[in-house]
């Protein structure tokens, strides 16, 4: 099953990539004036420029929908490999989980097509520009309406990020006091965004993996979900202070994640899945501080620019430094080899949706 399953890999990826080139000729490209968005590209344009890049160096990419969404629409991974040189890792970077944080997907495009034209030798990196698509196309929908509504969800409005398996189940001491705040879905990997990233961790065993959000400042590493330290913490650390270093100053924060504050946890996120089952070292990123203005106070009720600063431009070079410093660092003890995955850790919740 699994020799058919590789020979039939590379046929379906070629096909990919030709189902790709038809969809983004079909995506709609909206018309209105968004002075908002101004700086950041819509999907026709992100997919678009994605799609030459592609085409100028057809053997160094390939092109795969990892699943499709409650809409029907694919979502697309783009996997860059050197093949100069035998790939001895994995790097995963995904964006655009949370609906309204686009400047996540301006530095995984900027990162791709980075990628395409100085692949790295010795490691593939696979990158997922817009993780929800339905989300996406909500908020794509908004802007051209000219309404600014708060969009995170999905088309069922399901948080993504509180849907993954590993500590999905809320034990922190204070959840009997804020119940709403430790919230997760209803039953783990219950989504299909979800369920497409878990089987593509699944069968890549990635080293190292960065989820891109907005805003903060943050280099956020495992566990979310809970206050114990995690086992690789040490690594974890050197990982973040090498991304510090490549952003200079000003640069992100590393931190435990569920140490961000007392009393926070975040059950079921991507970062203890792909950590606690799979044992890649997995990095949530808090791009930007915020586009809130303290002396423009129109800025304070556009929820768009909460996530999205105006001119995206310095922002997208802060999270390519630090993206670039992940995929580069040397290698370090035990991380998965993209051959086989780490073992699950005998604390994370047990296998199985
Ligand atoms: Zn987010």
């Amino acid at each position: 099953m699994l020799t058919w399953l590789l020979l039939c890999l590379p046929l379906a990826l070629a096909a990919d990539k030709d189902a790709f080139a038809t969809w983004v000729d079909r995506l709609p490209h909206p018309s209105t004036e968004l002075d908002v968005a101004d700086g950041y590209r819509f999907q026709h344009q992100v997919f678009g420029e994605i799609a030459e890049a592609v085409a100028e160096s057809p053997g160094l990419v390939e092109v795969e929908s990892i699943g499709t969404t409650h809409a029907n629409r694919p979502i697309w991974a783009f996997h860059v490999t050197e093949y100069t040189r035998p790939v001895e890792r994995k790097v995963l970077v995904f964006a655009g989980i949370h609906a309204l944080e686009w400047i996540s997907t301006e530095v995984a495009t900027s990162l791709l097509v980075d990628l395409i034209a100085h692949p790295v030798e010795g490691t593939a990196v696979t990158v997922i520009p817009i993780l929800n698509p339905d989300g996406r196309v909500k908020v794509e929908g908004d802007l051209a309406e000219g309404v600014l509504r708060y969009r995170r969800g999905n088309l069922p409005n399901v948080d993504l990020n509180r849907d993954f398996a590993v500590n999905s189940e809320a034990k922190a001491l204070w959840k009997a006091f804020l119940p709403g705040y430790y919230a997760t879905s209803t039953e783990p990997l219950s989504q299909p965004e979800t369920r497409a990233l878990d089987a593509l961790a699944a069968r890549e065993c990635y080293a190292r993996a960065a989820s891109l959000h907005a805003f903060g400042g943050f280099l956020y590493y495992p566990w979310s979900g809970r206050w114990q330290r995690p086992p690789h913490r040490k690594q974890f650390v050197e990982l973040g202070r090498a991304m510090e270093k490549a952003q200079g100053s000003r640069a992100y924060k590393t931190r435990q994640l569920a140490r961000w504050g007392f009393f926070f946890r975040a059950q079921g996120s991507e970062i203890d899945h792909l950590y606690g089952r799979y044992g890649t070292r997995a990095f949530l990123v808090e791009l930007t501080r915020s586009g809130i203005r303290p002396f423009r106070p129109k800025t304070w009720r556009n929820k768009y620019r909460w996530y999205n600063p105006v001119d995206p431009a310095p922002h997208v070079s802060q999270g390519l430094e630090a993206m670039r410093a992940l995929i580069h660092h040397p290698p370090l003890p035990d991380e998965p080899s993209g051959a086989a995955c780490g073992p699950p850790l005998p604390d994370a919740a047990p296998l199985g949706p």
